[in-house]
């Protein structure tokens, strides 16, 4: 439906890449997340998805047709800022029907679909009230039903959730996946929060240095990484040297640190290597085993419960399953 179709962004006389190459394609219905750290491009590609700015390069493809070049009220794309940008002199009601009234809405249709995205975001109660007196996980449902106010066919989420504390966060997660699917929208959002993208995405494209790494559904990024980065970045994984358990020179094995068993025999015909605990960290419901093995390669094992029995300057072994590590490709 939506196609990013090998675009790429520069800017100050072409001095800074923001956005290099990306190609992928978004589907009808998708909840579709852009990932990566702070400056990696994120923001930059959600404003050409918007229409704030212009690719230097490629296209984006809508059902098929060039619309990179279009301003951003021709598009059936609208978006929710991080600041809510709610205006402090309306209220709710004012605040959702501005947008409409822009767009010349007739005024019972607009009394009728302010109701009806007030419902959505199961705020019916708040119409007339200010906007300075409310919450900010309030707030954020006005805005959500501010943008989804027109019908746009694309909602797109600029960090949503990064100003809220992480139990409202947790919940307005919830939230957001609840109204995706029941508004059957196209949802394109952006975070660096991979634990965000993994519970809410159908896909995600992971992102670094204006490059688009790897798209692929939360299962296949977290199992089946493509690079170090990726690997390193979503969840928490091991980079082991490949020769240090006997394969392939050159490359690297990831593992997840909650695949892996520490004990202070030597393990059995599962894959294994010796190291010195350097760290335990108790962190509730698991246990943190850091540890350096030969050639001063880290390793890390999260453990379920407290651990006993072992301590920081044991040697130990670091054993897991051939099923559970993955030859990184690149
Ligand atoms: P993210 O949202 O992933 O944090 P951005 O898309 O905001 O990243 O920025 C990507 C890169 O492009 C950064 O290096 C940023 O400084 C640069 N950049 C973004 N917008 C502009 C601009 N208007 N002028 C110059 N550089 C910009
Ligand atoms: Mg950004």
């Amino acid at each position: 439906m939506l196609g990013i179709d090998h675009v790429g962004k520069r800017f100050g006389d072409g001095q800074i890449t923001a956005l290099d190459d990306a190609k992928f394609e978004i589907s009808d219905n998708e909840f579709f997340t852009l990932l990566g750290p702070s400056g990696c491009g994120k923001t930059t590609l959600l404003r050409i998805i918007a229409g704030f700015e212009h690719p230097t390069e490629g296209r984006v493809l809508l059902d098929g047709r060039d619309i990179g070049h279009e301003p951003p009220f021709k598009r059936p794309v609208n978006t929710m800022f991080q600041s809510y940008a709610l205006f402090p002199h309306l209220n709710v009601r004012q605040n959702i029907a501005y947008g409409l009234e822009m767009l010349r809405w007739k005024p019972a249709d607009i009394r009728r679909r302010v109701d009806e995205v007030l419902d959505l975001v199961q705020m019916p109660a708040f119409a007339d009230r200010r906007t300075t007196q409310m919450s900010g996980g309030q707030q954020q449902r006005i805005a959500l039903a501010r943008a989804l106010a027109p019908r746009p066919r694309v909602l797109l989420l600029d960090e949503p959730l990064s100003a809220l504390d992480l139990k409202l966060r947790k919940a307005m997660q919830s939230e957001l996946k609840r109204l995706q699917r029941e508004t059957s929208l196209t949802f394109v959002m952006v975070t660096h929060d991979q634990e965000e993208a993994l519970a809410l995405s159908d896909r995600i494209a992971v992102m670094n240095k204006g490059k688009v790494l790897q798209v692929g559904t939360p299962e296949e990024i977290y199992a089946r990484p493509k690079t170090c980065f990726v690997a390193d970045f979503i969840g928490e994984a091991n980079l082991i040297p490949a020769g240090l358990v006997g394969l392939a020179g050159g490359k690297t094995i990831s593992i997840r640190t909650e695949q892996i068993s520490v004990r202070t025999r030597p393990a059995d015909e599962r894959r294994s290597v010796e190291a010195i605990v350097t760290a335990l960290t108790f962190l509730g419901a698991d246990t943190l085993i850091e540890a350096r093995c030969a050639g001063d390669v880290p390793i890390k094992a999260r453990v379920r419960g407290a651990v006993s029995g072992l301590s920081v300057g044991d040697r130990a072994d670091f054993a897991w399953d051939h099923s559970s590590e993955w030859l990184l490709s690149e």
